[in-house]
């Protein structure tokens, strides 16, 4: 199927085009037929899976440019409103389509100003119903979008929601986008929705495929050693580290500015400005690092982000899957890594259920294992670099006192320093540890009564799930030629497979 199909307006479809995408995602294949047939409409799909242009296709497509605000977008925060206009303006400029952004924090007039001109407006709650109750306003949308619906009613907008659609024309087509479908949003549908239609992305479908999910187990103390070993390891292009508090966030700013990382934090309490600087920064590389609240970073699209961290696991399914879903954006692959201590492996146990898929663990690499890793690529690296001119003169030089060979030895030695690995040499708990605690935990929650039983039940259950995981490092330990030297845990799960 391709966008053609849908008969989007000429200059719509040419503004797709110029966009470079060709096949639409899941959600929109179904919703796109269904909104321009004029239903009201209720999607749930996960984030990252191009909802803006499912519901912002359509309507633009349905609208006059006539100089009045045809659509109105409610979405939960800032960051979002500013990206959802950003790319419903892509959309809609060769169509003549304005967009406005709107939330608090700002001066008023300006953006009074810009909605007077626009056809879509893209606004937060707070700032909306002030703007609607003291009158500085009269829209009369024909289209209304709720965008990230679950996230605006756990963020407690649920009476502005209602308040503002007390101001909103009787005859309108609305829908309604959200990541889950908890209650509070099927009786919200229900009050603001007319006969809807429904788009669900299945549920196996419902955290992005293209996203890996690995859990590490580590002691409390040890989380800090973990995240810069993982970091160290991984080597991810752009990542975003997730905190419980905003407390933490500053901490761990401070820890990993100190290990040398280039990292920014994002916090509920930063200045508007000083966020979209932040922001900016990152998406343009100037950091490599994000590390964020759930709040701040909610529905933050960001493209390239190789890594999503969970510091400490969140608290409820919901934040992880939105969590994770600031990976693997645009058809791009992810990794989703959590860390977890031995009486937080329970709540992976429930978020692999809620969420429907298996999370992999793993043994945190140890420092032999990076610093081999780092050498095996150092070596790529020497033999791709071309040789220049300055290095010529420069050995030169250093050949009037030391041999070709010294010489070499003192090179590689320089660079090798500047690359080695800090840190303890073993982080974390190994497979076998890790297999008992989860039996362990299973067992208490079922509530005792035939243990050998469970046990190989369980046992069995878990062996298979986690032979992905031991695999891979075993396979990297093989190729490298390099054991990993005392890491019994590790050599116990291994044997266990065969
Ligand atoms: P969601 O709202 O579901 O979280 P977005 O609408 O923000 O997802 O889309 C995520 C990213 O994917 C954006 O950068 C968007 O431009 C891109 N995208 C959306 N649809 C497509 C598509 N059909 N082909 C390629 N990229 C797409
Ligand atoms: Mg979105």
């Amino acid at each position: 199927m391709k966008f053609t199909d849908f008969n989007l307006k000429e200059t719509i479809q040419a503004a797709v085009t110029e966009a470079g995408f060709t096949e639409p995602s899941p959600v929109q294949k179904d919703a796109i037929p269904l909104v321009l047939e004029g239903h009201d409409l209720i999607a749930q799909a996960q984030t990252g899976t191009g909802k803006t242009a499912a519901f912002g296709l359509p309507i633009m497509s349905m609208m006059k440019a006539d100089g009045s605000v045809e659509g109105l977008v409610i979405v939960p925060t800032r960051e979002l409103a500013m990206q959802v206009s950003d790319e419903l303006f892509r959309f809609g400029k060769l169509s003549g389509l304005k967009t406005a952004t709107v939330y608090g924090g700002t001066a008023y007039g300006k953006q009074i100003d810009r909605i007077k001109q626009a056809s879509i407006v893209v606004a937060t709650p707070g700032r909306l119903q002030d703007l609607l109750m003291s009158g500085k306003i009269k829209i009369k949308p024909n289209f209304v979008v709720l965008d990230e619906a679950d996230e605006m009613l756990d963020m407690g907008f649920l009476d502005e929601i209602k308040n503002i659609f007390t101001f909103l024309p009787k005859e309108r087509q609305t829908l309604m986008f959200s990541a889950t479908m908890p209650n509070a949003i099927r009786k919200l549908a229900e009050q603001i929705l007319k006969t809807p239609k429904t788009v669900s992305i299945t549920k196996s479908e419902k955290t992005n495929t293209k996203i890996t999910q690995l859990y590490y187990v580590v002691q409390e103390r040890e989380r800090d050693d973990a995240l810069v070993r993982l970091i160290d390891y991984k080597n991810p292009e752009k990542c975003i580290i997730f905190c419980r508090m905003k407390k933490e966030v500053d901490r761990l700013v401070a820890h990993m500015t100190a290990q040398g990382f280039k990292v920014s934090g994002l916090h509920g309490d930063m200045e508007q400005k000083q966020r979209e600087v932040t922001i900016r920064a990152f998406k343009q590389g100037g950091i490599d690092i994000f590390i964020a609240t759930d709040v701040a970073a909610r529905g933050l699209d960001v493209n390239d982000v190789t890594h999503v961290f969970n510091y400490h696991i969140p608290f409820d399914s919901e934040s992880y899957v939105h969590r994770i879903g600031r990976t693997g954006r645009g058809g791009k692959t992810g990794e989703a890594i959590t860390l977890v201590s031995p009486n937080e492996l329970r709540t992976i146990k429930r978020i692999e259920k809620d969420v429907g898929a298996k999370l992999i663990t793993q043994v945190i690499p140890t420092r032999i294992e990076v610093q081999n890793n780092r050498s095996d690529e150092l070596i790529a690296k020497i033999a791709e670099t071309k040789v220049t001119e300055k290095a010529i003169e420069l050995v030169k030089t250093l050949q009037h006192d030391l041999d070709i060979v010294t010489i070499a030895h003192l090179l590689a030695s320089m660079i090798q320093n500047e690359n080695s690995v800090k840190g303890k040499d073993n982080i974390g708990l190994g497979l076998e540890e890790i297999d008992l605690l989860i039996e362990r935990a299973m067992q208490n929650r079922g509530g005792g009564g035939g243990g050998r039983n469970r046990r190989r039940g369980g046992g069995g259950g878990y062996r298979g799930n986690r032979a992905g995981g031991g695999g891979g490092g075993r396979n990297r330990n093989g190729r490298n030629g390099r054991s990993s030297g005392g890491r019994d845990s590790r050599n116990g799960g291994g044997g266990r497979r065969d």
